[in-house]
């Protein structure tokens, strides 16, 4: 049975990602800081499905998440780096903590996560799927340090996919237009809820589980000759070259 990781799963798009890769039939390790939530999740999910509490920026606790989904699998096929936090803020308040904050998580834990679990996918060839967002692939007001990071994340992947392809490691990337989540419900006030409707061609905001199918399938053999690719899940808003709210 094929394993996965999935970081920042105790909730939003990685929890249903976890649960889609479960219905699936991969056994799949759900990676999270927040141990409270992780364990109330994964107390439904069965015996293909293990908590293990990690700060993605921590390179002693990515070493042991690597560890321990190897001692309980035997074996790693695919990683999903999807544990991120957001950040709204000019960059004229976004001071060095602030900016160093996002970045240790969005870009240093893919960064982190992705190089410890080479050695593993190696072994039989596999999938890094790394979340970026639109924030990444387009200039806007408010993120500097949270679309800094996400378009360092679309290079970070296309550096993979180069280097890792003949080890038979595929490298993508999902960047997810706006889904109701705790992330980003706690920045997008009704204005910007508004002016998104507005922007997107499929006129919503996606759904978890628009983006777990997407990601699945960029992890399975499905997807065996796609790598080096930047997906948009957004409705259609990248393709309209309209700004972000
Ligand atoms: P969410 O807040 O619902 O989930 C994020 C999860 O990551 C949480 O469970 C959190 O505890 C975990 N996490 C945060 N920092 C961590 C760390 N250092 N170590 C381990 N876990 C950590 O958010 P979401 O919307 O599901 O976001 C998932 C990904 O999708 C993020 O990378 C985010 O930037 C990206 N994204 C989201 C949206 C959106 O609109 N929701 C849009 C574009 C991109």
């Amino acid at each position: 049975m094929k394993c996965a990781i999935v970081t920042g799963a105790a909730r939003g798009i990685g929890l249903a990602t976890a649960k889609k890769m479960l219905a699936d039939g991969w056994r799949v390790v759900l990676a999270d800081w927040d141990a409270d939530e992780l364990t109330s999740v994964c107390a439904v999910l069965g015996d293909n499905a293990l908590p293990l509490v990690t700060d993605v920026s921590n390179p002693e606790q990515v070493n042991a998440m690597i560890a321990g989904t190897l001692n309980w699998a035997g074996r790693l096929d695919a990683i999903v780096n999807n544990a991120g936090v957001a950040d709204f803020g000019p960059i004229e308040d976004t001071d060095f903590a602030r900016w160093r904050a996002v970045m240790d998580v969005n870009l240093d834990g893919v960064f982190l996560c992705s190089q410890a679990a080479i050695a593993a996918l190696k072994a039989q060839g596999g999938a890094i799927v790394n979340i970026a967002s639109i924030s990444g692939l387009r200039a806007s007001t408010l993120r500097v340090a949270y679309g800094t990071s996400k378009a360092a994340v679309i290079q970070l992947t296309k550096q993979q996919a180069a280097e890792l392809g003949e080890y038979g490691i595929r490298a993508n990337c999902v960047c997810p237009g706006p889904v109701r989540t705790k992330l980003a419900m706690a920045v997008h006030s009704q204005e910007i809820i508004d002016a998104y409707h507005d922007a997107i061609p499929l006129n919503r905001y996606g759904t978890e589980e628009e983006l777990a199918n997407v990601i699945t399938f960029l992890c399975s053999d499905q997807a065996s000759y796609v790598t080096g690719q930047v997906v948009a899940v957004d409705g259609g808003f990248e393709s309209t070259g309209v700004g972000l709210p």
